[in-house]
This record gives structure tokens, sequence and C-alpha cells, in this order.
């Protein structure tokens, strides 16, 4: 392929590595597992964030931050929550290096810490330890905060932004007096995620539920949403859990009811991360490059004159002026490309590569007759329109894309949703085209490990509008009461 990035017909995988390199987004680092993102991958978190950010604030809450190592007593606090995460955490031991006499560092064994110290996997332990000094009546609550911040997960097998050792997340914590406003309060935070996957990222999702086996370790329930790729698999997009009274209990949180009363504190955690520039590539982009939703693009239009004299430059330079300050006033991020080291063709190349929704070309020709080339990245379609309107034109057309890229993945997701009735059915439908396969299952975690082990799907979710439906397990042929949605995933 042109660019050096390998079709994704040929390997997707190795697709989806050459883009996130070649467009400039992450590379990898001289850690293991740990990605270094690159100012234009970067640009595209920062514009992820800013829009989560204005919807946590909306929703009522505020940031705070809190300590990156977490005493490991702590952990051992909630046994659920410590066996789930005890096999991927990184501990600090040592607080001193020395020099050992022959030049070497190496670390000094008398600077040993009295108790060890995890490097964060998520917060929820150091957090609860701190609620406990917040809370003392109803008054207190709800708390509702959310940190930004990075994660430390030692994950065996990597992958750029998917799946990383260390990653930048937002993680909410909410504690509340009742078991309903706490579970209202996560369903609501999964209701923010899938809108803004879905009207953001112009990635269609599914709300559902996790089945206890893949449930967050520490949770009564968590709440998902799940994407699907190009590639047919699936990719959970971000979690809200209800974590009932677990971790109130753990750190001895408890509030004095308006009744007076002496109660733990229910709770909620949530979080969604750099796995989001994961989904936002493979669900959208193509052999030539990344293709963004404007809504995230850090450069929506890109201007390239094409030009062979200093006067045709000088009057496309006016023109652009003009144009560039009235996209600008509508809160367009426009690029002015007149670099004069490369040609038009590279540089289509490149911002194609790189995903602008949106390219205007214009030359002599063009100011003469009063037109630019206007070029989509989504479809690749081009046409000639006239410089009078132009900004209106644009505007809408930036809308048009986002619904256009939205429209085109829900297609496909929804002509990957496969309803099964037998294990044979299932097995092919896995091997042939992927996607979430919607089966009966009987409900215990041993069926879904058995299936996991034969075919390397797993339960994504039980669909949170699912219909009751009597049938039977594909596996076992034991009764079930509802579908649930299994897929390979990342
Ligand atoms: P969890 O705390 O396990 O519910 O995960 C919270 C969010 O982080 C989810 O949206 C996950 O998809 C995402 N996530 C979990 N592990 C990783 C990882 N190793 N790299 C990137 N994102 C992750």
């Amino acid at each position: 392929m042109g660019k050096g990035i390998t079709s994704r017909g040929e390997d997707y995988s190795q697709w989806y590595n050459d883009l996130v390199v070649k467009a400039d987004l992450a590379e990898h680092s001289a850690v293991r597992g740990c990605m270094v993102i690159k100012p234009y991958g970067y640009a595209i978190w920062e514009r992820m964030q800013a829009v989560l950010d204005k919807r946590f604030k909306e929703t009522g809450h505020s940031n705070a931050y809190f300590p990156l190592f977490i005493p490991k007593s702590f952990f051992s606090k909630e046994a659920s929550h410590v066996e789930g995460f005890a096999t991927e955490c990184a501990v600090v031991t040592h607080y001193r290096l020395k020099n050992d006499g022959t030049g070497n560092i190496i670390v000094d064994e008398e600077a040993k810490l009295e108790e060890e110290l995890i490097v964060r996997p998520t917060s929820e332990t150091i957090i609860w330890n701190t609620y406990k000094g917040w809370v003392e009546s109803y008054r207190d609550l709800p708390i509702l905060v959310n940190q930004w911040a990075n994660v430390v997960r030692w994950e065996m097998r990597t992958r750029l932004f998917l799946r990383t050792a260390e990653f930048l997340w937002q993680e909410g914590h909410t504690a509340h007096a009742t078991e309903a406003e706490a579970i209202e309060e996560a369903e609501r935070m999964l209701d923010v995620y899938a809108e803004f996957v879905e009207g953001t990222l112009a990635v269609p999702v599914i709300r559902g539920r996790k089945t206890e086996n893949e449930r967050f370790a520490g949770a009564l329930d968590t709440y998902c949403i799940e994407a699907l790729m190009q590639d047919g698999k699936a990719l959970q997009a971000g979690t809200s859990h209800f974590l009932g009274q677990n971790f109130a209990k753990a750190f001895d949180v408890k509030f004095t009811s308006k009744e007076g009363k002496l109660e733990h504190v229910w709770a909620t955690s949530w979080g969604v991360s750099t796995r989001l520039m994961g989904a936002l590539i493979m669900a959208h982009s193509d052999d030539q490059g990344l293709v963004l939703p404007p809504k995230l693009a850090p450069i929506q239009i890109v201007i390239v004159p094409i030009f062979r004299t200093e006067e045709e430059k000088q009057a496309i330079d006016n023109y652009v002026d003009t144009l560039t300050s009235e996209l600008k006033a509508r809160d367009i991020s426009v690029k002015y490309d007149d670099r004069d080291t490369q040609r038009p063709g590279f540089k289509f190349a490149e911002w194609e590569l790189k995903g602008v929704p949106l390219r205007i070309a214009l030359g002599a020709r063009d100011m003469a007759n009063g037109t630019v080339e206007l070029a989509r990245r989504d479809n690749q379609t081009k046409e000639t329109v006239s410089q009078d309107g132009l900004t209106d034109h644009v505007v809408a057309l930036l809308d048009e894309i986002q619904e256009a890229i939205y429209h085109k993945a829900l297609t496909f997701r929804d002509e990957h949703i496969t309803p099964v009735d037998s294990y044979d059915e299932f097995k092919a439908v896995l091997d042939d085209k992927g996607g979430f396969v919607s089966c009966h299952w009987d409900g215990t975690v041993e069926t879904e490990k058995r299936v996991k082990e034969e075919t390397k799907a797993t339960i994504r979710c039980i669909p949170l509008d699912v219909q009751d439906e009597d049938g039977v397990c594909i596996f076992t042929g034991k009764p079930s009461r509802h579908r649930v949605l299994f897929a390979k995933a990342y």
C-alpha cells in the first residue's frame, strides 16, 4: 500500500499498528507495554477529555486528585478486588538507589519500604479510605467526584491504545445514601458514555450488563458499552460499576441517616480510557489512513493552495485569509498548508493519512472561476463548489460527515449481530463473519468459560433492552430466559 500502510484485508492488526504510527498518533516506548502518545494523538485525546469533562460537570461531578500509590494493606481489605487485580500489579518496594562502589547503580537494600506501595491499577481503595474522613451524616452525601489520571495494569499482551500497561483514563467515584440512588448514578454515567461514544466518536454501542464472570472485581453489577470494530471483533468501550456497600464495609464508611440510623454508604465507579482512541481508529479508518469524525478532528479543514507563480500564491493567500477568519468565527479548526517544501499531491496524501475530514484545494483557475475543490475524507468524494457561501456550505457538510460516519458504522454493526440457535451455527458465524452472536445461554460461569476455551468468544453483555424469550442454551441445552451477546473481543 502507499505510504507504507498494510491494507486491512492483508493483515488487520498490522494495518492498525501501521496507522497509529504513520498517522503520528503514538509509538512504542522503551518501557515494555507503555506507549508514547504523540502530539497529534494527544490532541484527539484532549478533545475527548474536553467533551466528557463538560458532561461530567453538567451531571453534577467535580474533579479531584488522589495519590498514584496505594498501600498494599488497602488492597487486601476488599477480598474480590485484590483477587481481581493481584496478577497485574506494579509494586514499589524501595525508595533509594546507591552506587555499589564500582560505578554500578543498584537498589539500596537499606532503603526498603516498611509497607510496599502498589502503583494504582484503579483507585477505589485509596478513595474509599479517604471518603471515610469525608462522610458523617446524610448531609455529606452524595459525593460526586471524578479523577483524570494514569493507571498501571501489568498486562501481558499489549496493543497501542487498546491495551497498554500504563494508560490514561478518568475514574468517577461516587458515594450515596441509598442503593437506588447509586444504581441510578451507575446507569446515568453509562448513558453519558454511550451518548459520547455515539455522538462524538460516531461509534455505535450496545448498552448492557456484564455477566458475573466478566464483572469488575468488587462490583455487584457492571454496566458496559460494547462497540464493534471493522474486523468483527468487539471492544469494551466503557464501564460503569454499581459497587453496593462493598468498599464502604471494607473501609468502614458509615453515615447517620435522616432517621438517625448508622448505615454503610453505597458506591459507584465508572471509567473510560485511552482505549477509546483505539475504538475510534478501528471503527472508521481505511487503507488510506485515519478517518476522523469532525467533532474530534484536531484539524477539521485543511486548505492546500496550488500555484505556479508568486502572484498566483498572493491572490490565493488573500482569499484564504478571509475564508479562515470566517471559519474560525464559526469554531471550525482550519489549517492552511502553504508549505513550499512539499508538492500538493504529497500534502493531500499526508492529510488523508491523518484523517482531516475536509480538504479545500484551490489554484489559479479556481480563483478565476470563483470556485474551490472540496474533498471529503470519509467517502473520498470531490466536488467543485462556489466560493460564495462556502463557509455555510462546509459548516453543514461537517455535520453531514459526522452523521455519515456514524451511519456507516451503525449499518456495519447491525449487519454483524447474528441470532443463532445451535452451537454449530454459533461457531460457523464466529469463523465466517464475526461480530456479535445473539444466543441463549444457561446463565452459568462454567458454560461461559467452556465456550470461551473452545471458541475464544466471551459474553460481551446482556443488552439492557433484552427481551424475555424462552429458549435453550446453545451449549448445554438447559433452559434460558433471554439471549446474550457473544463475540471475540479485544
Ligand atoms: P475497568 O476499571 O476494568 O472497568 O476499566 C475501565 C475502563 O478502562 C474500561 O473502559 C476499559 O475498557 C479500560 N481499560 C481496561 N484495561 C485497559 C488497558 N490495559 N488499556 C487501556 N484501557 C483499559
